[in-house]
C-alpha cells in the first residue's frame, strides 16, 4: 500500500463510505493519515471508579446499569443521566441536554468515559458531559487498553471509524515508505523518519508521556508539523521565485532629477522608519523583477507619503500608477491629498470611483489607456473592470486588510507586472505575516511621526453616558471636533442604522443643540458622504455621528475625542483602527468605549486590551490570541492555509523556524528534489491555495 492509494483499498469501505468520505475531503490513505488526532486519551489503565475524586479529569470504563432522561424544574431543559459500575464502584454521569444520549447508551452497555469528576448537586460524584465511546463484546486493542488518538468526527466520519482505519492503514503501510525530507534536514532538525512518525503521532507508544502528546511536541508530533510547514513554506518560496523569474516591462531609474523630484514633493521630515521603508521599496523598483511589497505601520504612522513618494519615482520614470483604496471616501481623501502634495506639478491625476458620470468615467478611461493620466485612485474595482493601461507601473493597495489578498493573478491575467505595494494599518502578527503573507516583503514603520501624544482609553458603561457627553462637550468648546461611532455590523442591519440616525437627531437637537452635528453612513449617497466628509475637515462639523465607514485613513488632525457606542460588539482590530482616527494632531485625545453591562468575558478582555495599549502590534497578537487565525481577518480570507497537524499559534516558533529551513533547502535544490517535487504536487490542493508557479 502506498499514500496515494484510494480509501478503498481498506478494508470496510465501499463504494457508499467512500463518497462520504470524498465529501470531506479525504479521498487517498494519505488523506487519511494526515488528519490527526486532536488529543490523546490514555486508556492503557482505566481509573478504578471508587479512586475518583471531584475536581479532576478522569478516563474510566464500566457498564451501563441504569439510564434515563429526565426532566427538570427548567423548562424545555432535559437531562440525560446514567450510573456507570466497574468492578470497584459506581458513579452517576449526566449529559446535560444532549437528550439524543438516549438514542446511544442503554442499560447493560460496556462504555468507557472520559470528562470532568464533580461534586454532584446532590451530594456524591457526578460525571458532567464526558466523551464516550462504546466498547464491543470482544477485547479491543485499538480503542482501549493503549494510548488512543481522539478524532475529530466530521461528516459521517466518527472518531472510532477513524481510529479503525488509521489503525488498518497504518498496519499495511510498507517499511521502505518514501521519506521526501532531505536526511541533512532531518538531521538538522533532530527529526525522525516519515513512517515511525505517522505511527507514533496516531498510535502513540506505552508509556509516552500524555502531556507532552497533548502539548503536541512529542517527536512524531513534531517530524509531522514540521513536514506540514516546511511544505508550505517551500510552495511560497517556490511561488515567490517564479514570481521573480518573470520581468517587468521597465525598472525604475533613480538619478538626481528623481531624487530631487522626490524631495520636492516631501511636504515634512520623513520619520526614519518612513524613509527606510521608501528606501526598500525604490530598492524594489530599480530591480528588473517586479516588487511585491508589504508595508506595514500602525494608524497614523504615516504611510499614504511613502506610497505617494515611490509613485513620484515611477511616474518620473514614465510609468503610471493605480492606488487602490477599499472605501470612496478614501479614494476622495487620498485623491485631495495628492492634489496638495502634488500642487502643481506635472503630474495627471485622475479619480476613478462610482460616483462619476457616465461621461467623466469614459473620460478617465480614455485618458488611462493614453497614458494622460499618470496617476489614477480608486476602489478596487479598479482592477477588475475593464481598464486598461498604457504604462502601468506600479500598484498601491491601501487597507490591504479590507480587500483579501489582492491576487497578483488577477494583474497577470490582464497582461500587467507592474511593482505592487500593500499597505496595511492592522499590524499583521509575526506568525499570519509568514503565512498570508509569507510571499511579501515586508516593510515596517514602527514610530509615529513625532509630536503625537498617546490617545488616553477608557472603557465605560453606557449608564454613564451623561458623563460622556460633558466630556465631549469641554472639548468641543476648546474648538476640537469629535466623533460618536454607532457599529453597523451588517449594512442590511436597519436596526443598528435607526439607533445611528436616532442618536444623530438626539445629539444635534438636545444634548449638543449650540454645535453642528452630522451623521455619516454607508448607505448615503456618494456626494452626500463626501459633503459631510469635508465639511467635518474643514471644521464646519463638529461632532460626527457615524457608523464604521470612517474606521480607514480618514483623517482629521483637529478631531480629538471619538466615542464608540456598544464597543462591545466591535472585533479589537477594528476598535483599534477607529481609536486611530483622533490622535492624529498634536492636541492631546482620547477614546471612550461605551459597552453595555454585563460584558461578556471576550468583550471584557478586548476593551482591556484596548485600555492598556495603543501598540498595534500588541493589540494584534492580542486578538490573533482571542480569536485565533481563521477569524483574524474578520472573514476567513483568500490566502490564509488551512492547515492539517500544525497550529498558528501553538507553533509559530516551528513555522518560524521551517521558513529559514525551507530558504536552505531552495539553495540547495539537487539534495531537496525530492521534496521540490511533492511540494509542486500537491501544494495548491494540499493548502488550498494558487499553486506554485
Ligand atoms: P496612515 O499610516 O495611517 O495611513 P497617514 O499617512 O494618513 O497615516 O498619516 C497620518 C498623518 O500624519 C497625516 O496627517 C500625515 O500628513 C502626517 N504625517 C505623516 N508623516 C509625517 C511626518 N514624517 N511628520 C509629520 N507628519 C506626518
Ligand atoms: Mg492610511
Amino acid at each position: 500500500m502506498t499514500l496515494d492509494d484510494p480509501l478503498p483499498s481498506l478494508s470496510g469501505i465501499g463504494p457508499r463510505r467512500a463518497a462520504d468520505l470524498a465529501k470531506i475531503g479525504l479521498h487517498t490513505v494519505g488523506d487519511l493519515l494526515s488528519r490527526f488526532p486532536i488529543r490523546y486519551e490514555d486508556r492503557s489503565h482505566f481509573r478504578d471508579i471508587v479512586s475518583l475524586r471531584a475536581g479532576e479529569v478522569a478516563c474510566f470504563s464500566g457498564t451501563v446499569v441504569s439510564c434515563g432522561l429526565r426532566l427538570t424544574r427548567r423548562p424545555g431543559f432535559k437531562l440525560f443521566t446514567a450510573v456507570v459500575r466497574d468492578g470497584s464502584g459506581s458513579v452517576r454521569v449526566a449529559w446535560l441536554n444532549q437528550p439524543f444520549m438516549a438514542d446511544v447508551i442503554h442499560r447493560g452497555d460496556v462504555v468507557v468515559l472520559f470528562g470532568d469528576v464533580r461534586q454532584a448537586p446532590a451530594g456524591g460524584l457526578q460525571v458532567t458531559n464526558p466523551q464516550h465511546e462504546m466498547v464491543d463484546d470482544e477485547a479491543d486493542t485499538i480503542h482501549t487498553g493503549r494510548i488512543v488518538p481522539v478524532y475529530e468526527k466530521t461528516g459521517s466520519l466518527t472518531g472510532r471509524m477513524q481510529r479503525r482505519l488509521v489503525f488498518d492503514a497504518l498496519a499495511r503501510l510498507p517499511e521502505d515508505l518514501p521519506d521526501v525530507l532531505p536526511s541533512r534536514v532531518a538531521a538538522d532538525l533532530g527529526l525522525i523518519g516519515w513512517l515511525p512518525a505517522l505511527r507514533d503521532a496516531h498510535f502513540p507508544p506505552t508509556g509516552t508521556d500524555l502531556a507532552t502528546l497533548n502539548a503536541f511536541r512529542t517527536p512524531a508530533q513534531l517530524r509531522v508539523i514540521y513536514d506540514e510547514f516546511l511544505a508550505f513554506q517551500l510552495g511560497l518560496l517556490l511561488r515567490r521565485q517564479a514570481a521573480d523569474a518573470e520581468r517587468k516591462p521597465a525598472s525604475v531609474l533613480i538619478d538626481d532629477r528623481i531624487r530631487k523630484a522626490v524631495a520636492a514633493r516631501m511636504p515634512f521630515k520623513l520619520t526614519d522608519g518612513q524613509r527606510a521603508a521608501l528606501k526598500d521599496i525604490v530598492t524594489d523598483m530599480a530591480r528588473p523583477s517586479a516588487m511585491h511589497r508589504l508595508l506595514q505601520g500602525d494608524v497614523g504612522a504615516g504611510k499614504t507619503i511613502v506610497a505617494l513618494l515611490s509613485a513620484v519615482v515611477a511616474m518620473e520614470n514614465g510609468l503610471q500608477v493605480a492606488l487602490m483604496v477599499p472605501t470612496e471616501i478614501l479614494a476622495e481623501q487620498h485623491y485631495l491629498t495628492l492634489r496638495r502634495v502634488f500642487g502643481r506639478a506635472a503630474y495627471t491625476v485622475g479619480l476613478l470611483t462610482g460616483s462619476l458620470t457616465a461621461p467623466e468615467r469614459k473620460r478617465v478611461i480614455a485618458d488611462l489607456a493614453t497614458g494622460m493620466i499618470q496617476l489614477v485612485v480608486g476602489t478596487h474595482a479598479l482592477v477588475q473592470q475593464k481598464v486598461s493601461f498604457a504604462r502601468l507601473g506600479l500598484v498601491i493597495v491601501d487597507e490591504q486588510h479590507r480587500f483579501g489578498v489582492l491576487h497578483r493573478a488577477t494583474l497577470r491575467e490582464k497582461g500587467w507586472r507592474p511593482d505592487v505595494l500593500v499597505m496595511t494599518a492592522t499590524p499583521i502578527p509575526r506568525t499570519l505575516a509568514l503565512t498570508t503573507y509569507g510571499d511579501l516583503d515586508v516593510s515596517v514603520i514602527r514610530e509615529l511621526p513625532p509630536g503625537r501624544t498617546a490617545v488616553k482609553t477608557a472603557a465605560k458603561p453606557q449608564t454613564r453616558r451623561d458623563e460622556v457627553y460633558a466630556f465631549v462637550r469641554s472639548d468641543l468648546e476648546r474648538g476640537r471636533q469629535a466623533y460618536i461611532v454607532y457599529p453597523l455590523v451588517d449594512a442590511s442591519e436597519k436596526v443598528d442604522l435607526r439607533a445611528a440616525t436616532d442618536a444623530a437627531d438626539t445629539l444635534a437637537s438636545d444634548v449638543f443643540p449650540e454645535f453642528r452635528v452630522a451623521l455619516l453612513h454607508g448607505r448615503m449617497k456618494a456626494d452626500e458622504k463626501d459633503r459631510v466628509m469635508r465639511d467635518f475637515a474643514a471644521g464646519q462639523i463638529h461632532v460626527l455621528v457615524s457608523t464604521t465607514v470612517i474606521e480607514v485613513g480618514i483623517d482629521v488632525a483637529n478631531a480629538t475625542v471619538m466615542v464608540v457606542e456598544h464597543a462591545e460588539r466591535f472585533g479589537l482590530s477594528q476598535l483599534h483602527q477607529l481609536r486611530g482616527r483622533v490622535g492624529r494632531g498634536t492636541h492631546q485625545s482620547h477614546c471612550v468605549l461605551l459597552y453595555q453591562a454585563p460584558l461578556g468575558e471576550a468583550g471584557r478582555a478586548r476593551l482591556k486590551a484596548l485600555v492598556e495599549t495603543s501598540d498595534g502590534f500588541v493589540i494584534a497578537e492580542r486578538d490573533l490570541e482571542l480569536r485565533g487565525p481563521g477569524d483574524f481577518f474578520g472573514t476567513r480570507q483568500a490566502g490564509a492555509p488551512t492547515l492539517r497537524s500544525g497550529d498558528l499559534l501553538r507553533d509559530h516558533e516551528i513555522m518560524e523556524r521551517a521558513r529559514r529551513v525551507a530558504m536552505s533547502v531552495i539553495a540547495d535544490p539537487v539534495d531537496a528534489a525530492a521534496l521540490i517535487a511533492h511540494v509542486r504536487q500537491t501544494w495548491g490542493t494540499r493548502f488550498g491555495l494558487a499553486s506554485v508557479g
